[in-house]
């Protein structure tokens, strides 16, 4: 038996026992297995778990859907299985029963992202989740906007990678420097010190599209680069400006020239800098 299906094979016969756990419910968007299509772990198989829930206001937010709380959330169907429906708010012993199956029937999956929406929206149910998914041999990717600093704390010990989105006012229309600032004060008193960071747990996500300006990008390399110079900054260039069959060439050329210059601005501040796009947009999966 390889590692990984000995893995979902433990997770298959894992019961979760804890009276925390057990308690939690949560509200969930879907739930699905894909190919991870964003930031340095682009290209992983990975099950995701999309919580519900959501105030930030980015512009260019490509899964509306999941910024507010519904009556139920969807497991998608896998290999032609038709969707199933479940109801909100879902207990966490169903969610990881869930996982569980999806890793059975795609493995081997030995990650799970935890994204959203925001899932730091529900920091006690994601640490609870979280935390039953390491106990089933699970590795947890949490995807999150880096704006609820006072959230953190619950889920940091629970979690393998942080994948931290700055949100840059252009896009969002608020200001959200002071709440990334603490949020990386949390990270330096945990364990994702810089000393102890690597790409394997902690990295920084920047969404540009073509009201960004190179100020902004600058700050926020500046922003990370204060707390480490190591940390891994990935600038993700706006897909509908991309990709969108609307989208002309004079525009996708303006926002190439806007990336290129964030990109040699942040690599005079920061170690790793790197330029992604959305992956899975090209590959039209989920
Ligand atoms: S943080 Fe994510 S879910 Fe929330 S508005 Fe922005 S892109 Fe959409």
């Amino acid at each position: 038996m390889s590692t990984h299906s000995k893995q979902n094979h433990v997770a298959a016969n894992a019961r979760d026992t804890s009276p925390a756990s057990t308690a939690t419910a949560g509200y969930l968007s879907e739930l699905f297995c894909s190919v991870q299509g964003e930031g340095l772990f682009v290209g992983e198989r990975q099950i995701f778990v999309r919580t519900a829930g959501c105030a930030a206001t980015c512009s260019w937010c490509d899964t509306v859907y999941s910024k507010v709380q519904t009556p139920r959330f969807v497991v998608h169907g896998e290999h032609g299985a038709p969707a199933r429906w479940r109801p909100n708010p879902v207990a966490l012993g169903d969610v990881l029963d869930d996982v569980v199956a999806c890793a059975q029937a795609n493995a081997p999956v030995v990650t799970v992202s935890i994204t959203g929406g925001e899932p730091l929206e529900q920091p006690e149910f994601v640490a609870a989740l979280a935390r039953g998914l390491r106990e089933r041999g699970f590795r947890v990717y949490l995807e999150t906007a880096g704006i609820h600093p006072r959230a953190l704390p619950h889920v940091i010990d629970h979690v393998d990678v942080i994948a931290m989105d700055i949100k840059l006012p252009s896009a969002t229309g608020t200001e959200h420097w002071d709440a990334h600032r603490d949020f990386f004060s949390v990270l330096r008193e945990s364990d994702f010190q810089p000393t102890r960071v690597s790409a394997r747990s902690l990295f920084v996500k920047v969404i540009v599209d073509l009201k960004a300006t190179i100020t902004e990008m600058e700050r926020a390399a500046d922003l990370v680069a204060s707390f480490s110079p190591r940390v891994p900054f990935v600038i993700q260039p706006e897909s509908e400006t991309m990709l969108s069959k609307n989208a002309t060439r004079e525009n996708r050329r303006a926002l190439l020239d806007l990336i290129d210059a964030g990109a040699r601005a942040a690599s005079l501040r920061l170690d790793v800098v790197r330029v992604i796009p959305q992956t899975h947009k090209v590959l039209d999966v989920r």
